[in-house]
């Protein structure tokens, strides 16, 4: 007879092979499955019993309620039929007892036979009733046991001692581990449950107050290690004392290696920001956009576009504060603070209205433009202000993320002044160098220099001399001394000029950039090496195109250019047989660049030696310094120019530059 109690409630007594019992009833099958032995064993003791039964109560005088026990029959029955089965056998057996009675006592009532008769039908009706039932019940246990292998999560149930009573399809799943194996196995054991989880103590836990949950590590029957989200119950009996546990466990391993992954990289993430040697700041601009665009569907902003904003911005008081005021879930790191001067965080997030420079308004216009526009980046160069009120030139570089109907920015605020420090520093050097360099040169010069002051000066001291006579003679004449004091005056003026151009180029000054006339930068630099070239027996033609646009540059700089290339091609030609012929010619390259070439008819230069004769330090002179065109392409280059050489057809070399027109330039 089938006596189990519905599941998971007939779990619990404990031993293994009740467990084993209920574990393997807890399988759906249908009452139309294939039958067991065991239940074709029983449908035959059913048959056997039935038809010894009629024997007996036909044919045999026993006097006592023999058919009472058609009832096992039913019982019997019960593993292989169901429902309506079950009735027609019960009716069979009824039908079975009435032939017998009427058989043996014929139609008689009120007699002791037919009081058994009685108890025996009252037998198979009650058997067959309680064995129906039985079946219902059993049915229902049957559909939630199919529930519990519906659901994913592995569910077992385990005795106080212990040992696994149930064990569902998803535990099969789960742990790769068959119900036939589990059953009666320690849970722990067989899931390997990790020694940081203190099973004693949370089953002390669980049954103090019914229930437990949490994490547990277990490993499957491959290995592999699994991570369980696991609730614990008790349940208890009527009267309240433990008698199992209950226990469903999660699969949730990818959810915690996800997890795990998320973490690292949002730590990876936390150390890029907080190490970060730019400043970081990250926000969300929501609200800042939809007050611009509240302001554009008002007409009070004239349009989305930087100047519009920043032209706003100049006018409308307390715009960028209200703007900056919307900004939200603000987050920067130490080196923005360090950078601002600010005391900390908060005190940045509080007060970075301070930073934003008048001049930072044009950048900070391109960003909301950017932010309106429903751009993803924008980089600018920006001049904010330290908390200490000191200039902060900076670069910002903007990338803004959209999701979830938010806007946020990660801005990243890079610090100029080092680079501006380094900047300035280079530029000193590079003009202290190109000051040495003149005076390496003037010291070359000193014999031209002294001759060209002298000449002027002789001439004085002639004109004079020959004035003085003029003036001796018995009747003085005033006109020859007139002429030869005006030719003092302007000997005296050449002389001066010469000094002061001298000076010029030897004082170290600051570069002064003005509009500057190419021929006659040109023609300033041939007086001063006129004779200079003269002595290296070179000839120089120069040659400028008529209505040359002026250049803008510094006059001592771009003449020091010129000398440098001048001397260069005169060296270039030393002992070089035939007519040398140094020529400079100057025109327009394009509409916004003048050109100025340099062409010797010296020894030429190499094809090796074409890529490095602007490096510093290169030379093929013995007591050359290899600085001359360094210096010229860094002095061509700081006008936004460009200088390069050449290998012209015939015989020398020829070295050029471009400079921007003072139009272009100032573009
Ligand atoms: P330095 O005159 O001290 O050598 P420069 O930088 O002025 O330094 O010149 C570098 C090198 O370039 C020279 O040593 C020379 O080899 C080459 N060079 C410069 N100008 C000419 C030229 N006009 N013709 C041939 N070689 C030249």
């Amino acid at each position: 007879m089938v006596t189990e109690s519905p599941m998971p409630s007939a779990v619990g007594a404990g031993s293994r092979e009740r467990a084993g019992r209920i574990g393997r009833r807890a399988r759906p099958r249908s009452p139309d499955a294939g039958v067991t032995r065991g239940e074709i064993i029983q449908a035959i003791l059913a048959l056997v019993c039935g038809v010894a039964i009629f024997a007996v109560d036909t044919f045999t005088p026993l006097g006592s309620a023999v058919a009472v026990l058609y009832g096992i029959v039913v019982m019997l029955a019960s593993g292989v039929s169901h429902g309506w089965q079950l009735v027609r056998l019960a009716y069979v057996c009824i039908l079975l007892t009435v032939t017998s009675y009427l058989l043996v006592h014929g139609v008689s009532y009120g007699t002791a036979p037919f009081l058994r008769f009685i108890v025996s039908l009252s037998a198979i009706f009650i058997a067959t009733a309680l064995v129906l039932r039985n079946q219902a019940s059993n049915e229902a246990l049957r559909a939630q046991a199919a529930l519990l292998d519906l659901t994913h999560d592995a569910i077992f149930t385990r005795s106080l001692e212990d040992r696994i009573a149930f064990w569902n399809r998803g535990a099969e799943e789960l742990y790769g581990c068959p119900a036939a194996e589990a059953l009666g196995a320690s849970p722990h054991q067989l899931l390997h449950t990790e020694d940081t989880a203190d099973v004693p103590a949370i089953s002390a836990e669980l049954l103090r107050a019914g229930h437990w949950e949490g994490e547990l590590t277990h490993r499957r029957r491959d290995g592999a290690q699994v991570v369980v989200a696991s609730r614990w119950a008790v349940r208890y009996d009527e009267s309240g004392r433990p008698v199992e546990i209950l226990e469903s466990n999660t699969d949730i391993t990818n959810r915690k290696r996800a997890d795990a992954e998320l973490r690292r990289s949002e730590a990876r993430y936390r150390a890029i920001f907080e190490g970060a040697r730019v400043g970081i700041w990250s926000a969300d601009y929501t609200g800042v956009k939809a007050r611009l665009n509240e302001l554009l569907a008002a007409g009070e902003l004239a349009g989305p576009c930087a100047p519009e904003i920043a032209a706003h911005a100049r006018t409308a008081e307390g715009f960028m504060p209200d703007l900056l005021g919307r900004i939200t879930d603000i987050e920067v790191n130490d080196a923005l603070v360090r950078m601002s001067g600010a005391r900390d965080r908060a005190d940045l997030i509080a007060r970075v209205d301070q930073m934003l420079a008048p001049e930072a308004t044009a950048p900070f216009s391109g960003l909301l433009q950017a932010l309106v526009g429903q751009d993803v980046a924008y980089e600018a160069e920006t001049p904010f202000r330290t908390f200490a009120g000191e200039p902060l030139p900076t670069w910002m570089s903007v990338a803004i993320t959209r999701s979830d109907g938010r806007d946020r920015l990660l801005i990243t605020v890079t610090d100029l002044r080092p680079r501006r420090h380094a900047e300035e520093a280079l530029a000193r050097a590079r003009e202290d160098l190109a000051h040495a360099n003149r005076l390496a040169t003037f010291g070359e010069f000193t014999a031209t220099i002294a001759h060209e002051v002298n000449q002027p000066l002789a001439a004085i001291s002639a004109n004079g001399a020959a004035a003085l006579r003029w003036l001796d003679r018995p009747e003085p004449q005033l006109g020859e001394t007139r002429a030869a004091l005006e030719r003092i005056i302007r000997d005296g003026r050449r002389a001066s000029e010469i000094v002061a151009g001298i000076r010029g180029m030897l004082k170290k000054s600051d570069p002064q950039y003005a509009r500057l006339d190419i021929p006659q930068l040109i023609d300033d630099v041939a007086r001063l090496v006129q004779r200079e070239l003269q002595a290296r027996g070179a000839t120089l033609k120069v040659r400028t195109a008529p209505d040359l646009p002026a250049v803008r540059g510094d006059h001592v700089q771009l003449q020091q250019v010129l000398i440098n290339l001048l001397i260069n091609g005169a060296q270039a030609m030393a002992g070089t047989p035939g007519p040398r012929t140094l020529e400079v010619n100057a025109e327009l390259a394009d509409d916004e660049h003048v050109l100025v070439q340099v062409r010797d008819s010296g020894a030429g230069i190499s094809e090796e030696n074409m890529g490095r004769l602007f490096g510093a330090f290169f030379t093929t002179k013995p007591d050359g310094m290899g600085m001359g065109l360094a210096i010229c392409r860094s002095t061509v280059e700081a006008h936004g120019g460009r200088i390069w050489a050449e290998r012209p057809d015939g015989p020398g070399a020829l070295i050029a530059f471009s400079l921007p027109t003072a139009q272009a330039a100032a573009a």
